[in-house]
């Protein structure tokens, strides 16, 4: 061992005193080469029955022939619910078809996030049921989202929730966490494009719509001011972060997080399936990769026009281009999970470097201090990337185990080579419902 020092791996700063290779080694904000990373998350409500909710998915996440043309071919997640009314999918409504669907996909990663239990679940029974349900299926989901005033919801405030308060009937906070949920939103947008960065305000005023769009800016900037003020409301307005923990249930840990709708109408505006080109246009998603920053992008694909043909040729366009910027090595799309997992493995893991006499070993620990989360696991590190010395014989280790098939790759914008985990795409299940 010639040398030794370690850093939060959020940390680029280096001491001093360190060995040479501290001040080369370096991690890369993004998965190598992209330079902003979004995911389309997307509350499924009023998406009519199975049929419109697999022919949206299959567009998205294959390159098969839809009712929309050729599919686009990204990783776009979804998400599910159980209690709903009759007409409108749910896991409860469905039909045994529908409901294998549901598991396969959530099998996948491609149904990532539960949007409470649903409107017409008011007691914790309706969690137990359905937490068993899935259970039972090997199906595994973290990522929990409020949804309109379900009583199932978290937060009490914005969202109207009692699944946090404990002694009511619908308290159900203690099952879900046993369950899994790890990552839960509670209400919070933000009109800022891109976290994870700075917070920055271009963009949201446009001249042709002066009101509307004004309004939008004045009321983000006031969150902001609000935040410095020490306002717990828009906290995460101020700071502009993906996530931050917090606790439900007990107290027990968990990370929130924030999510964004960038259109200059506000962060309610064209938040839909059937005007997501005005949302997702070609001055945001360019606006998106200058920033680097990172998106979870608020909408709900199902609200459409047109069962049999979900999204207009404006909107499929829209996914050609975010297709296209990813070809580029511009913008990563993925699912909110594997989002929310990358960030967190960002924050919550450390990493250091040591040379030996074959070569530089950059060795990441993944405990997560303080935490009753459990550790970042190992895939919540794919796309991991670092700058590291040219010419240097690299290893990556992950709490001491080599990670056996690294990425080497070129110098990217910045003119620095670096290494990285791989990050496999998801594959889309090949086992569609006939419709
Ligand atoms: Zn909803």
């Amino acid at each position: 061992m010639k040398n030794a020092s370690s850093h939060r791996l959020k940390t680029s700063k280096t001491n001093s005193r360190a060995h040479q290779s501290d001040q080369e080694v370096r991690l890369r904000d993004l998965p190598y080469p992209y330079r902003s990373m979004l995911a389309i998350c997307s509350d499924l409500d009023e998406t009519p029955d199975r049929q419109v909710y697999w022919e949206i998915m299959r567009f998205l996440n294959t390159t098969e022939t839809t009712a929309m043309g050729p599919g686009a071919g990204l990783n776009v997640g979804n998400s599910i619910y159980f209690d709903m009314p009759q007409d409108q999918f749910a896991y409860w409504n469905t039909d045994d078809t529908g409901r294998a669907m549901v598991q396969q996909l959530i099998r996948s990663g491609h149904i990532d996030c539960l949007h409470s239990y649903g409107d017409l679940a008011t007691s914790r029974s309706h969690a137990e049921r359905a937490l068993d349900e899935l259970t039972r299926h090997d199906c595994r989901l973290e990522v929990w989202m409020d949804h309109d005033v379900a009583p199932t919801n978290f937060d009490p405030g914005i969202m109207f929730g009692h699944g946090n308060e404990s002694g009511h009937p619908a308290y159900h906070a203690d099952l879900t966490l046993d369950y899994g949920i790890q990552y839960v939103w509670c209400g919070r947008v933000t009109s800022v494009l891109g976290q994870d960065i700075p917070p920055q305000f271009g963009g949201i005023l446009k001249w042709n719509h002066p009101l509307s769009s004004g309004r939008t800016l004045l009321k983000e900037f006031s969150k902001q001011q609000l935040a410095k003020l020490g306002n717990k409301k828009y906290a995460m307005h101020g700071t502009n972060s993906t996530l931050r923990p917090t606790s439900l249930g007990d107290r027990r840990r968990v990370y929130e997080f924030l999510r964004c709708n960038p259109h200059w109408g506000g962060v309610s505006s064209c938040d839909q399936g059937r005007y997501l080109a005005r949302v997702l246009s070609r001055d945001i998603v360019t606006r998106l990769v200058q920033r680097g920053g990172t998106c979870i992008l608020y909408t709900h694909l199902g609200k459409i026009d047109n069962p049999d043909v979900p999204f207009d040729s404006e909107t499929v366009a829209a996914f050609r281009l975010l297709a296209s910027e990813q070809e580029a090595g511009n913008l990563l799309l993925t699912t909110t999970r594997r989002l929310l997992g990358y960030s967190r493995a960002l924050r919550a893991s450390r990493f250091s470097t040591v040379y030996r006499d074959n070569g530089l070993t950059i060795d990441i620990q993944t405990q997560e201090t303080g935490s009753e989360l459990g550790d970042v696991t190992v895939a919540d590190l794919q796309g991991l990337t670092f700058y590291v010395p040219d010419a240097e014989v690299i290893h990556v280790t992950v709490n001491g185990r080599e990670i056996a098939s690294l990425n080497h790759n070129r110098p990217d914008e910045t003119g620095r080579p670096s290494v990285s985990l791989p990050w496999p795409f998801l594959e889309f299940p090949d086992i569609g419902p006939s419709a």
